[in-house]
């Protein structure tokens, strides 16, 4: 059987070609890395649960009308996308300040922010993916100003979903980050939420202990990674089955 070709390799997953013109399949990755990939580490398991998880997400978006680049989960470790053309933007949404926000404004982290808060940085490694504001955007053509109202639309309603999937979880959506491509149909092109959704990607607290369940636990070493995600899974009931089936009860008469 020909191999087939890879795309691109990143920090945490491999996009290879698809099986049909215009499909990707993004393979999930047990790397971890941080602070622009200083610090490295494999988590086992770490590529399933984030593959389960992003399925998860990306399919409750798709189901109540979010367009998402997400066909179907192929097996443990690989899924089946629409291709697109990503935008070179990461998409910050955030809803109580943490991380570089709190660093660079000041505000202690955890405090609610009055609104969601929606920013952008420039997605170039090099330069440690600096953040920039709508008018660098429009002026260097990364995006145009209908592209951007469609994306701070999409960036909303992915935090509305998101923040009331985790809040009956007793998970505080603390802030995240998506990706948009641009899909072509015929002439058209549209909008949609793309690369992964997962604890990679966001941060979650739970809400009675504060306790940190997302990628944190790695940047600042807070305890055993791969035990913060399952947690997550475990409770949006998406935790592949692992115990043994329980055996039919025996009926006597
Ligand atoms: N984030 C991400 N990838 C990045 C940068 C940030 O997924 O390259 C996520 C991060 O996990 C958090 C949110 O975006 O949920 C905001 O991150 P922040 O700007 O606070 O950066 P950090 O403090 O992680 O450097």
């Amino acid at each position: 059987m020909a191999r087939r070709k890879k795309i691109y390799e990143g920090k945490a997953k491999i996009i290879y070609e698809g099986p049909e013109p215009g499909t990707i399949v993004q393979y999930f990755k047990d790397d971890a890395t941080a602070f622009n990939a200083e610090k490295k580490d494999v988590i086992e398991g770490k590529g399933v649960l984030n593959n389960r998880l992003s399925e998860f997400f990306m399919m409750g978006l798709n189901n109540v009308g979010v367009p998402t680049h997400f066909l179907k989960r192929l097996n443990m470790r690989e899924q089946l996308c629409r291709s697109c053309e990503i935008i070179p933007l990461e998409i910050i949404v955030r809803n109580y300040a943490a991380g570089s926000m709190s660093k660079r404004l000041g505000i202690e982290e955890g405090t609610q922010l009055p609104r969601p808060i929606v920013e952008y940085c420039y997605k170039d490694d090099k330069l440690g993916d600096p953040l920039v504001s709508e008018e660098h955007i429009a002026a260097f053509g990364w995006a145009s100003q209908h592209d951007m109202d469609d994306i701070v639309a999409l960036a909303l309603r992915v935090n509305d979903f998101m923040s009331g999937i985790m809040f009956g979880v007793g998970i505080k959506l603390i802030d995240f980050k998506i990706e948009i491509g641009r899909v072509y149909d015929g002439d058209f092109q549209r909008l949609v939420v793309a690369d992964e959704i997962s604890p990679d990607s966001c941060r979650l607290w739970d809400i009675e202990t504060g306790e940190k369940l997302d990628k944190d636990v790695f940047r600042r070493d807070l305890g055993n990674l791969a035990d913060a995600y399952t947690e997550v899974a475990r409770r949006l009931g998406v935790m592949p089955k692992q115990a043994p089936q329980p055996t039919k009860p025996t009926l006597i008469n």
